[in-house]
């Protein structure tokens, strides 16, 4: 790009662009990096630097940016129709994409509602789960439970169901009050072995069945973040107390949510986080790689049962009166019909499990740093934690940024490395290949060595 253009754009962003999850002040002597292109996986700025996108753009992208077959499928869809309403109108990549929604999730899920991010497909689940008790005769089920270090979005009942202080504590007087539990991080529960996580998981789910014990009268719903709790510090639990949870709920008839806006579509190894516990949740939320991360989209899904609570004749008004602009919008949901069609035809799971096993391995080199612990991976997703003292697992003071520091040596690493916290981590496209989850690492380790971690 033309520099002047370059100097004029970023003077500009300066005076009128407001980014989001960012302390501007910390832009006022440094740029913002100005993408120009973007291509498999990799970001190009404006003075023609690559960087490795290894957190898929926010954790959406799947297939690599600029893919061609999406890109097609964007295009096609164009030229017959951009966007039309969803009530009383109907289309058929709206109709392909719910029929194939329903064929790929765990089996039970029935009906797709379709909103356009990953906050609202939150909010249309709980606000269903509370509308289902009040027509089922159970008007004291109106509350909701949510685990410690979970995020579900930042609109007011997807942060009233939020577990991370830094993000949610300002709004506490907004938000309509929910019960926690105790997270099940089994990378801080003090033995760190098998059987140690054995333990956490089980004291964890002693809790929820306390709380269940106790309150499940005025309960509608438990909504969890399924195998990895993501925006609260890439904590990966195991797959037991994503069990534990379906049973409790289904014990004490409570509505289990889960979140799989972050884990759905292969990130984790599997189609969907659900997967590696062989369950169905009455409510699943999608969004991010629903379209590969190309387009804003996102759907429910719920069983026939809450739908039925629904459906009836119009005067008993129990319609379930939500619904947003760009609900359906055609080209989105072409867009994920084309990223299915890949998954379908080309072989990107085997691709994943490749790459997930040799990223496991790989992370392995990182305990030989002095202050790198607590390193965990699950399918493409991989983090470990920055300590001032690893022995006594004594973190940095959050004035000294270091997650911030390691973020900046990482561009000059060709690295886009968003730390969340003191907490590094990579979040890879699907058609990430061992070859550049090598050069990633290598690249990672000289940030670190940089910073004499
Ligand atoms: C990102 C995220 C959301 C919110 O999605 P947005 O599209 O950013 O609103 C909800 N739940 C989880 C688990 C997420 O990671």
């Amino acid at each position: 790009m033309d520099p002047i253009r370059k100097q004029e754009l970023l003077r500009k962003d300066r005076q009128h662009v407001w980014h989001p999850f960012t302390q501007m002040k910390d832009y006022a002597e440094l740029d913002p990096i100005l993408i120009e292109r973007a291509e498999g996986v990799y970001l190009y700025d404006a003075d023609g630097n690559s960087y490795y996108d290894t957190n898929s753009s926010w954790w959406v992208n799947l297939h690599g940016h600029s893919h061609p077959r999406i890109k097609m499928a964007i295009a096609r869809q164009l030229e017959l129709m951009d966007h039309v309403m969803f009530s009383g109108l109907t289309h058929p990549s709206g109709i392909e994409l719910a029929e194939q929604l329903v064929q790929i999730t765990p089996p039970g899920l029935d009906k797709v509602f379709y909103s356009d991010n990953g906050s609202t497909a939150v909010e249309v689940a709980l606000k269903m789960s509370f509308q289902y008790w009040q027509q089922s005769g159970r008007e004291s089920k109106t509350k909701f439970v949510f685990v410690e270090n979970s995020y579900h979005g930042d609109t007011l009942g997807a942060v009233s169901v939020g577990g991370v202080g830094a993000y949610h504590s300002v709004f506490r007087p907004l938000l309509f009050s929910a019960y926690s539990v105790p997270s099940p991080n089994v990378g801080t529960w003090p033995d760190t072995s098998e059987q140690g996580a054995h333990a956490c998981v089980a004291h964890c789910l002693a809790a929820v069945r306390q709380r269940l014990e106790s309150s499940a009268g005025e309960i509608a719903a438990l909504i969890i973040e399924p195998m990895v709790q993501a925006a609260g510090g890439m904590i990966i639990y195991p797959a037991a107390y994503l069990q534990g949870l379906r049973e409790l709920c289904t014990q004490y008839e409570v509505h289990l949510i889960a979140d799989e806006v972050a884990t759905g579509f292969g990130r984790t190894g599997r189609m969907f986080a659900c997967d590696h516990a062989a369950i169905t949740p009455d409510f699943m939320c999608l969004s991010k790689g629903i379209t590969a991360g190309v387009m804003p989209l996102a759907a429910t899904l719920c069983t026939t049962a809450v739908f039925d609570a629904f459906y009836d004749d119009y005067e008993t008004l129990k319609t379930f009166t939500h619904g947003h602009s760009f609900t359906g919008n055609p080209i989105a949901t072409a867009t994920a019909l084309a990223s299915l069609s890949i998954f379908e035809d080309e072989p990107v799971m085997a691709q994943v499990e490749e790459s997930a096993a040799y990223l496991r391995e790989q992370m392995q080199t990182f305990g030989a740093f002095t202050h790198v612990d607590n390193i965990r991976s699950l399918g493409m997703i991989a983090a470990f934690d920055l300590f001032a003292d690893k022995a006594s697992k004594q973190r940095y003071d959050f004035t000294e940024r270091i997650g911030f520091r390691a973020y900046q040596a990482g561009l000059q690493e060709g690295l886009f490395l968003r730390p969340l916290g003191d907490t590094l981590y990579y979040w890879l496209p699907l058609c990430t290949t061992p070859k550049q989850i090598k050069d990633i690492i290598e690249r990672t380790h000289r940030v670190l060595h940089k910073l004499n971690m």
